[in-house]
């Protein structure tokens, strides 16, 4: 059976890795991205180098024509969806709880979870008795984000009742829906959080003493979408170094 995977956020960090990883096992790959071009164009060269199928497509995922459209043309271009990740994320710069606005909170629930609520939707409309999905959460989840991301854990923390809700009504459709909570892993979104050099510097407070990576990430990805992870359904990954 032919395995086409939509990685939502596939530019970089995470979902690069992952939309590399899922190809290297045999999966035609969708690469989503936001506005980065370029990097999703060298993300879809790098993967057809190693003799992979893959295309890119620009969407905002939190917006719904741009996510049923993005469906449409994967489904024309590569064939039915079998497998999703859900992967795009996104936080604003680290700020107390009294200091976020209304309209950022709103931002960091759409990005967060409406794109996930809409991809699974779109999802499960065309697939057959079969496929999986990956929802990539938060260690933010578990730890609130105290006076940094009140509002980036709590959109994690509803991405986690989805994932649990998801999995139990796609059970019956052999649809497998899962969860990874990465902890501080090195990629670019932490200079968006306004400090590029925040994993290092937490480091000393992770139990394995060092940031993740995000191929660490990708790997538990991967193998939660694979057939070897037959019998997992509404489980979470902890991929924080002990954290
Ligand atoms: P990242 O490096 O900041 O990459 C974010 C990706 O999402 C980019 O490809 C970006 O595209 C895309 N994107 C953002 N908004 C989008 C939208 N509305 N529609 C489509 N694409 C959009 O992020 P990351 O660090 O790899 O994180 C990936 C996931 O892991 C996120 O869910 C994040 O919350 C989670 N996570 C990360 C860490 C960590 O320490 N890095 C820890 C825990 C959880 P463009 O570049 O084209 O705009």
């Amino acid at each position: 059976m032919n395995k086409i995977a939509i990685i939502t956020g596939a530019s970089r960090g995470i979902g690069a890795a992952t939309a590399q990883a899922l190809s290297e096992s045999g999966y035609k790959v969708c690469i989503n991205y936001l506005s980065n071009k370029d990097a999703a164009n060298e993300v879809c060269s790098s993967i057809e180098a190693n003799g992979g199928v893959a295309i890119n497509y620009q969407a905002d995922v939190s917006a719904e024509s741009e996510v049923i459209d993005m469906f449409e043309f994967v489904n024309s271009e590569l064939g039915t969806v079998t497998h999703l990740v859900n992967n795009v994320g996104i936080l604003f710069t680290k700020t107390e709880f009294s200091n976020i606005s209304v309209e950022r909170f709103k931002n960091v629930l759409n990005a967060n979870v409406i794109s996930a609520f809409l991809c699974s939707r779109e999802f499960v409309k065309q697939s057959s008795n079969y496929g999986a999905i990956v929802n990539v959460s938060s260690a933010a989840s578990r730890t609130g984000a105290p006076f940094e991301y009140v509002d980036y854990a709590s959109s994690k923390g509803a991405m986690d009742s989805f994932t649990k809700g998801l999995s139990l009504e796609l059970a019956p459709k052999n649809i497998r829906v899962n969860s990874v909570r990465p902890g501080f892993i090195h990629t670019d979104i932490h200079s968006d959080g306004g400090e590029p050099d925040r994993v290092t510097r937490l480091s000393p407070q992770i139990p394995m003493n060092r940031g993740g990576t995000a191929q660490e990430v990708a790997d538990a990805i991967v193998w939660l979408l694979s057939d070897q992870a037959s019998y997992v359904t509404g489980s979470f990954i902890d991929i924080a170094g002990g954290k």
